[in-house]
């Protein structure tokens, strides 16, 4: 007998309408393809009804890319294989599998390859359960970007099924396609197109050597004025060398650290780490990866020569290395993040219109010290709290305003209104890994080109003419 694909929409399927911005969606119904050959049959339906499509992979997305507004919800969970494993003749590694892959089972079928050196694929948004797809379409990022960069990189090829049910091989440098003046490789409208474009099914990844050794180190600061002049040398010696690097530096300031102790024994991740002792008001975690350990000393001297210039105490800080070790490290950055969506999920229940509010805004080229002390001086002017972690690199902080009330939601709204504009005046990015989805589009539409969003409309209607995928994202319906 053939199994039943679509599903109505009935109260076990509750979860499947929201995402980690915690904002809640609206759909008739939804399935779970186990191929392409059901996600054609779907679509095909869902076409000849006029009913339009979100696409869904781990729902791990952070700005409401993936929550319905309407139509069907295809959610390609069970689309989790691996294709094949590549070896070109100059020694280049890829791996296809399909877009449904969480990173963790990745992680755990690249350690299967047999007769491989080991073998990584560097995107990593700290949270497992993210698919390859999503990771893809949101041309994500995470902590290890100061050195590989975004995901755009570490794709080959795809797969991808259009509104009408043609499938496409898409090869990185195949085809060019017009964009604003310019020429964009087709593969890069899919990745970052937060699924606006079409369905991904297939991802051909470029998978990297593992580093041979991950240190992982922990600087704690007493001063505020310290750990921003930690911050502001780090990236001014920039200490990169050719058998080590330091792939992550990441801060994580007072209010999060507190957060994070308050939950800490009650997340089974965390609770192995020590306790943060209450005198610190931030820390800084930087990793580095290498291949001579000799190389990663030479930088951890330097580092804590630094550190030590900088009053924090080298006896004090958390140094780790070894695969699982540093997992224990990155769940500490990654509990930051968990943190402030667990706050939000407990004060939606007292005032559901709350969502996520945070920033994923970045700005080069001005000192750390200067664009943490705006957010204090402005949050505190308001009489808001919020925790603050990131990236140190390109100052791409996260900002999460914790609202105790919707008075609180409505100030922090208007606060990542304004720092927006004035990120957007200094040419500085609005909207870096995460996306923009819905939650963040009327920051998007309000600081983007009028040119880069017309560019965005002529290619939804070139790619999607009948408007089938994903309705409400980045661009008016
Ligand atoms: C605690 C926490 C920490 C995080 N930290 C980071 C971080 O450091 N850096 C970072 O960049 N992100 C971070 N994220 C965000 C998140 O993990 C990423 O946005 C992730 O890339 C989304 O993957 P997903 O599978 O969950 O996608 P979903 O949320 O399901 O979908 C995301 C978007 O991709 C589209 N999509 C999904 N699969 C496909 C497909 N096969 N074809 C076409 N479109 C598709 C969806 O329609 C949607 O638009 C964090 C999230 C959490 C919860």
């Amino acid at each position: 007998m053939k199994r039943q694909l679509i599903y109505p929409m009935e109260e076990k399927y509750q979860e499947y309408l929201s995402d980690e911005s915690k904002m809640m969606g609206k759909a008739n119904s939804i399935s779970f393809p186990q191929s392409e050959e059901e996600i054609l049959e779907i679509i095909t339906k869902m076409r000849k009804s006029h009913i339009p499509i979100t696409v869904q992979g781990g729902k791990t997305g952070i700005t409401g890319c993936a929550v319905p507004s309407k139509g069907h919800i295809l959610n390609l969970s069970n689309m989790n294989r691996v294709k094949e494993f590549i070896k070109t003749d100059e020694g280049n590694t890829f791996l296809r599998v399909e877009s449904g892959i969480t990173l963790l089972e990745l992680k755990k079928e690249i350690r299967r390859l047999k007769n491989q050196e080991a073998l990584f694929w560097p995107p990593d948004p700290t949270e497992s359960s993210a698919t390859v797809g999503g990771i893809a379409s949101c041309n994500a990022r995470g902590i290890s970007s100061y050195l590989y960069g975004d995901t755009r990189k570490y794709i080959e090829g795809a797969r991808v099924i259009h509104f009408d049910g043609t499938i496409k091989d898409i090869r990185r440098g195949e085809i060019a396609i017009p964009f604003l003046g310019f020429e964009k490789d087709l593969l890069d409208l899919y990745i970052g197109g937060e699924g606006m474009f079409g369905i991904l099914t297939e991802l051909t990844l470029k998978l990297q050597p593992k580093p041979k050794e991950i240190w992982g180190i922990s600087f704690f600061f007493e001063k505020k004025e310290d750990v921003f002049d930690f911050a502001d040398s780090l990236i001014r010696e920039n200490l990169q060398g050719e058998k080590a690097n330091l792939a992550a530096i990441e801060y994580i300031d007072k209010v999060t650290m507190d957060e994070i102790q308050k939950r800490k024994a009650f997340m089974t991740k965390l609770k192995e780490l020590p306790d943060i002792a209450p005198e610190f008001c931030a820390m800084v975690y930087i990793e580095i990866h290498g291949w001579e350990e000799e190389a990663l000393e030479g930088i951890a001297e330097v580092l804590m020569e630094m550190a030590e210039n900088c009053n924090s105490d080298s006896n004090r800080a958390w140094a780790l290395s070894g695969d699982t070790d540093i997992e224990k490290m990155k769940n500490l950055r990654h509990g930051a993040a968990e943190c402030t969506n667990l706050f939000i999920e407990k004060i939606r229940l007292k005032e559901p219109r709350i969502t996520k509010l945070g920033t994923d805004m970045s700005l080069e080229g001005e000192s750390f010290k200067s664009v943490i002390t705006k957010y204090e001086t402005d949050i505190e002017n308001e009489g808001l709290r919020a925790c603050i972690f990131g990236h140190v690199g390109g100052n791409h902080l996260h900002v999460n305003i914790l609202p105790e009330n919707y008075e609180e939601y409505e100030k922090g709204r208007r606060l990542l209104k304004k720092w927006a504009k004035e990120i957007g005046e200094k040419k500085g990015k609005v909207v870096t890994e995460h996306g923009v989805g819905k939650l963040k589009k009327s920051i998007f539409l309000q600081t983007a080109s009028r040119d880069y969003i017309e560019e965005l409309e002529r290619l939804k209607n070139t790619y999607d003419p009948i408007k089938m995928w994903n309705p409400g994202n980045m661009i008016e319906e």
